[in-house]
């Protein structure tokens, strides 16, 4: 099969041999004559899937099953923007706005109670990560988004703010292992799994047990996290397809381990922004502070928008790579190279970046 240079942000790529291992599951899981979709999610064989992703996420966190629960849930990170304020919001909670994402996650806390935003990247249209960040120490938690998907930003792990005795939340929707990260800081941890880990439609939550105790009892029961915890996200039907392929993916990761695979989303990223930083005045990375770049979504700007326009269509003309249009509300150029983004595609956008530059300079 003849491969599209894909760029987009999410759903997003996929190591290839996971998708080869999914479909073969998707007709005939492990010699049982049925499609992994078609068991019973209470059958010893599903239950070996979902046990095994909770273990191996747990593996590649460096983090014990005694102290964190691992759940898999619907919904989206949407949905954690409100079940975090929901069970643990009591008093007030601190914010970090590094973006819409994070705006989001901010309005729906408000619905519960006091929210105060701590620090904001907005004066600058979030094109670079706050830093030496003041938590409160009274709040109940203090919520940042690792990796802003939209601007392009990232928080490298020197910059993770302190939070004290604050248990810290985090959305790391677009970045989880993408690089090495202190999992152990987080109190919960929360990832839509369609940017770096697997298909929509499953969401993964890391959470401290202890934490739970401090949680508000009074709660509806799927929005409640003890439900999830006590019945290992067996509360209900899981979205069983999604987590056997996150599964999948998190053998893909082991395999490398984070270090590797941290080493050469580097490499990757750093064609670019190397590339454009020496013809600046043809590209321009839109995040100039350059410890704050992300890994994942690389976000530059064109001279003009007629100009982002035909570099976006004549990539996909061309050498049918697609997906290169930036978030609607910011326009220019967004190359998504995550974790299973082949270093090969990245050379070959270099490629056409230089072709393009001598013909439109
Ligand atoms: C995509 C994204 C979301 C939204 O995820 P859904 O699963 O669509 O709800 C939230 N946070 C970040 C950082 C994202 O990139």
């Amino acid at each position: 099969m003849n491969r599209a240079f894909n760029f987009s942000a999410g759903p997003a790529v996929l190591p290839y041999e996971v998708l080869q291992e999914a479909s073969q599951a998707a007709l005939d899981f492990n010699g049982l004559g049925m499609s992994i979709m078609e068991m019973s999610h209470r059958s010893k064989e599903y239950e070996a899937v979902i046990k095994e992703a909770q273990a191996d996420c747990l593996k590649i966190m460096n983090l014990s099953e005694e102290e964190y629960s691992v759940l898999f849930l619907g919904g989206g990170a949407s949905l954690q923007f409100y079940m975090v304020p929901a069970n643990f919001l009591i008093n007030k909670a601190n914010y970090v706005l590094t973006g819409v994402w994070a705006k989001k996650a901010a309005k729906e806390a408000k619905f519960v109670g006091n929210t105060n935003i701590i620090a904001s990247s907005e004066d600058k249209n979030f094109n670079y990560i706050p830093k030496n960040i003041q938590v409160e120490q009274d709040a109940d938690y203090v919520h940042i988004t690792t990796n802003n998907t939209i601007y392009g930003t990232e928080y490298k792990e020197n910059h993770i703010p302190d939070a004290g005795n604050v248990p810290l939340v985090a959305d790391m929707s677009s970045d989880l292992f993408a690089i090495q990260r202190d999992f152990s800081k987080y109190n919960l941890i929360y990832a839509g799994a369609q940017k770096n880990i697997g298909p929509a439609g499953v969401t993964l939550v890391v959470i401290k047990k202890s934490w739970l105790e401090k949680g508000r009892k009074e709660l509806p029961t799927m929005i409640n996290y003890e439900t999830h915890v006590k019945e290992n996200s067996m509360f209900n039907t899981p979205p069983c397809f999604p987590v056997y392929v996150v599964g999948r993916t998190f053998k893909w990761i082991l395999k490398q381990g984070l270090e590797a695979i941290e080493a050469n989303n580097y490499k990757k990223a750093n064609l670019l922004y190397d590339f454009m930083d020496s013809n600046s005045d043809f590209y321009k990375p839109t995040v100039t502070d350059k410890e704050d770049r992300s890994l994942m979504n690389v976000t530059f700007n064109l001279n003009t928008p007629e100009l982002e326009a035909k570099f976006i269509e004549e990539a996909k003309k061309r050498h049918n790579m697609t997906n290169l249009k930036g978030h609607r509300s910011v326009g220019g150029v967004r190359a998504s190279i995550y974790n299973a983004c082949p270093i090969e595609w990245v050379e070959a956008l270099v490629r056409f970046m230089e072709e393009f530059m001598k013909e439109n300079k």
